[in-house]
């Protein structure tokens, strides 16, 4: 006779209990499509505590207790601990394939001249470099995801203004072009778009894909904003100071469409800086909060026509309220349909 039990792990063991066929039935039939459900539609994200996690001087412009608002903001909204992702460190190795053997030693021993150093914005750390390879790792980690899944986000990253023999304002090791390069060593990933909506132009990114043909980079700035020698990327549109929704959300909309005539990704890497926002602190673009989330949409709603997988990074955001700066962040996730 076929017999049906249950394990319940306790502190004291395995229990087992013996349970009829007709509860057995009932649970699968319940539960089933439930579980198939939240599997099928869960959207991976990727965090790591350390993203929030270096000794800054007082007063430092940098607002790093921003990644764990994000998280904690999201886990308030009901996103469950089982969708976030946690990456491993970069390895050293990996990051000297891509960027310049020399550069990558002397930054991560912490030999770096005091003048590159300053370029970067942050004081030298071990915290810092572990923190680092550990963001590069989780969009590098968010591209794989994103591959399998048809969409992830990371929960930092977008270190667009790193080169190969050089970092600056903020950016040591550049994700994005890792990520895209990750992306590529999937079958049928060829081609990969880098939509770029941070105020600030993606420089490094643009330098280090500009002899890629497979790599297609669009950045979509503030003109006035940092940097003031800007790289060229494929498509480049500088704003003028004080844009609003209204030009903003058009001028995207004819950058997305441009980018299409010239190029057909198989996948999508989106930085989604929200220091195009009207309070941002470093932006000189005027974008509302739901500018902001229409932004967002657009750019997922770009891969869903096109049934591409896009990775998603959440770029800089300078506000000293970090409520404030967490609020306008977390329409990436309303918009990538993580939250509602
Ligand atoms: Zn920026």
């Amino acid at each position: 006779m076929l017999r049906f039990f249950v394990f319940i792990p306790s502190r004291r063991g395995v229990c087992r209990f013996r349970v009829s066929k007709l509860l057995c039935g009932l649970v699968l039939f319940v539960g089933l499509p439930f579980v198939v459900q939240v599997c099928l539609f869960m959207i991976p994200l990727v965090f790591h505590p350390i993203y929030s996690q270096l000794n800054l001087p007082e007063r430092h412009r940098f607002p790093i207790e921003k990644y764990v608002g994000i998280r904690d903001e999201l886990i308030k909204r009901g996103v469950p601990d089982s969708q976030f992702f946690r990456p491993s460190p970069i390895s050293v190795e990996t990051l000297k394939s891509f960027y310049h053997s020399d550069y990558v030693n002397a930054l991560t021993q912490g030999t770096l001249e005091k003048q590159a150093m300053r370029r970067i914005g942050f004081p030298w750390s071990e915290q810092l470099i572990e923190r680092t390879r550990t963001a590069v790792a989780g969009t590098c980690l968010t591209a794989e995801l994103a591959v399998t899944e048809g969409k992830a986000l990371n929960l930092t990253g977008g270190y667009h203004h790193a080169f190969a023999d050089f970092g600056s304002g903020f950016c040591l090791f550049n994700d994005l072009y890792l990520a895209a390069k990750k992306m590529q060593q999937y079958d049928g990933i060829d081609n990969v778009l880098i939509v770029d909506l941070d105020v600030h132009q993606g420089d490094g990114t643009a330098k280090l894909a500009e002899n890629d043909n497979d790599i297609f980079t669009l950045s979509l700035h503030g003109e006035k904003n940092f940097p003031h020698r800007k790289q060229q990327s494929n498509i480049d549109i500088g704003l003028a100071k004080g844009a609003e929704d209204d030009e903003y959300l058009s001028t995207l909309e004819e950058a997305l469409t441009l980018s299409l005539r010239q190029f057909q990704p198989d996948a999508i890497i989106y930085d989604a800086g929200v220091d195009i926002h009207v309070n941002d602190d470093l932006g000189h673009l005027h974008v509302s909060t739901k500018g902001v989330f229409e932004r967002d949409k657009q750019v997922f709603q770009l891969a869903s026509q096109l049934g591409v997988p896009i990775a998603a990074v959440i770029g800089g955001g300078y506000q000293r309220n970090i409520i404030a700066l967490v609020d306008v962040h977390i329409q990436l996730y309303r918009a990538a349909g993580v939250i509602a």
